[in-house]
């Protein structure tokens, strides 16, 4: 079966926004780095779409942020939705010590497109598009490398290092012998698209609460890209009610939607988006690292997920590229990754987690509006400077990681 065996240094299985930067981060340090991505493009529209003032320091730190900058988006410098009828602002990014201090909107592909292309200029750097890890080889109880499945054929990589950065579905996760603990959660997103009227639509990014339903909307120029939350386990029945229930439910929660609605045409156009919450116990073991969704899949909440996974690539860049490059990578200099990351990891999800329980589920299962918003809103809405500490928890995150010099 297999056409031909290849090797490099290190094997990163999965080009989303930690595989890739972690192939960027060690190709610029001079490695041989190959990224395997199953899918033939990066455009898949349902991984989010906020970079991170965090993010964008990393990108600083790389030289690449005015490049990145000049790419379409949108830039967001406070967070605010519309709960029950009120403009509830819940963070302001205007004060954080980052060098650009705003959100960016912006569709994912454009942002992988844009580190894959700017990785390539780097000699040690390939991107295998089409290509998916089936599975680890082990030698000797150590991985030493990623058996491959692609339309060139199936082949072996041999590799000082593999590392699993394939998503919360990840294969090499469970094929190198890691135990994964599911946390749960209690919300599913439903995730479809509605044409946007560029003359009468508003032009806002948010989101919009109103007894048993919170639906955000993305405004990415010619659509909305809509994400809709709804309890665990109930898409089945709304199913049964059929679309057009769904399409007068969607309307009511956003009368700006309501000529729009009609593109819903059956459940094809609707994509549910399993929520799920995980960590590794262990994130390594010899030749194998995890990092991203795959050693510890978020939430959607606060869109930090893919801020996070960046995160882990430049902890893993900064300890593990010398050893790499010098042959000497020891089983310590993994676990050394997951000592940097796996607390900001958990505190994030079990902030994740309480929002889920706190604040989301409560909204859906509710028939009625409340008399008055919850407590913590209330205080956002009259002490300001408290917008800042929920900007610094989504736009900076715990522990934020700088990309140390490698050349
Ligand atoms: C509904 C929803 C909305 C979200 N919205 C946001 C948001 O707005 N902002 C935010 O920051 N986070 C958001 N998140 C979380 C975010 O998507 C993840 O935390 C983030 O994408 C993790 O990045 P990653 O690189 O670890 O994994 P992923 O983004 O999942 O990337 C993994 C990559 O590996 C590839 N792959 C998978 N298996 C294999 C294989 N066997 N071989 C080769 N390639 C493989 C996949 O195709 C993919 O490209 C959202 C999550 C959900 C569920």
């Amino acid at each position: 079966m297999e056409s031909s065996d290849r090797n490099t240094q290190c094997c990163i299985a999965g080009g989303g926004p930690a595989g890739l930067m972690l192939g960027y981060l060690l190709a610029r340090a001079g490695l041989r780095v190959t990224v395997l991505e199953k899918h033939d493009d990066f455009l898949r529209d349902f991984r989010g779409d906020t970079i991170h003032p965090s993010t964008l320091t990393v990108l600083q730190d790389i030289g690449l942020l005015e490049e990145f900058l000049k790419l379409p988006h949108q830039e967001v410098a406070e967070l605010s939705g519309d709960v029950y009828g009120q403009t509830v602002t819940v963070a302001d990014f205007r004060h954080l010590p980052a060098p650009r201090p705003f959100l960016v909107l912006i569709p994912q592909w454009d942002f992988l497109d844009f580190i894959a292309r700017e990785a390539r200029k780097f000699p040690g750097f390939t991107l295998c598009m089409g290509a998916k890890a089936a599975g680890v080889i082990e030698e000797g109880g150590r991985v030493t490398g990623a058996q491959v499945e692609s339309h060139e054929g199936n082949y072996a990589i041999r590799a000082d290092l593999v590392v699993g950065a394939d998503g919360r579905h990840s294969v090499i996760r469970p094929d190198g012998g890691l135990e994964s603990v599911d946390t749960g959660a209690p919300i599913d997103v439903l995730w479809f698209r509605l044409p946007r009227d560029a003359a009468h639509d508003p032009e806002r990014t948010g989101g919009t609460i109103r007894p048993g339903a919170i639906l955000v909307t993305l405004n990415r120029d010619e659509y909305w890209q809509c994400a809709f939350v709804i309890p665990k386990g109930s898409l089945e029945q709304m199913q049964q009610e059929g679309i057009a229930a769904f399409r007068v439910r969607v309307a009511r929660i956003a009368d700006f939607l309501a000529d729009d609605v009609d593109a819903l045409r059956s459940w094809d156009d609707v994509k549910l988006l399993s929520v799920q919450i995980s960590h590794l116990r262990r994130w390594w073991r010899e030749g194998l690292l995890c990092i991203g969704d795959s050693a510890h899949a978020m939430s959607p909440v606060g869109g930090v997920g893919i801020n996070l996974a960046i995160q882990d690539a430049v902890a893993a860049a900064n300890l593990l590229a010398q050893p790499l490059r010098e042959g000497r990578l020891r089983t310590q200099d993994l676990e050394a990754v997951q000592r940097r990351r796996e607390w900001p990891a958990r505190v994030t999800q079990r902030a994740q987690v309480a929002i889920q329980n706190e604040v989301l589920s409560p909204v859906l299962t509710s028939s009625t509006a409340p008399g008055d918003l919850p407590l913590p809103l209330k205080l956002l809405q009259r002490l300001p400077l408290l917008r800042r500490l929920p900007a610094r928890l989504v736009g900076i995150g715990v522990r934020p990681e700088r990309v140390r010099s490698l050349n």
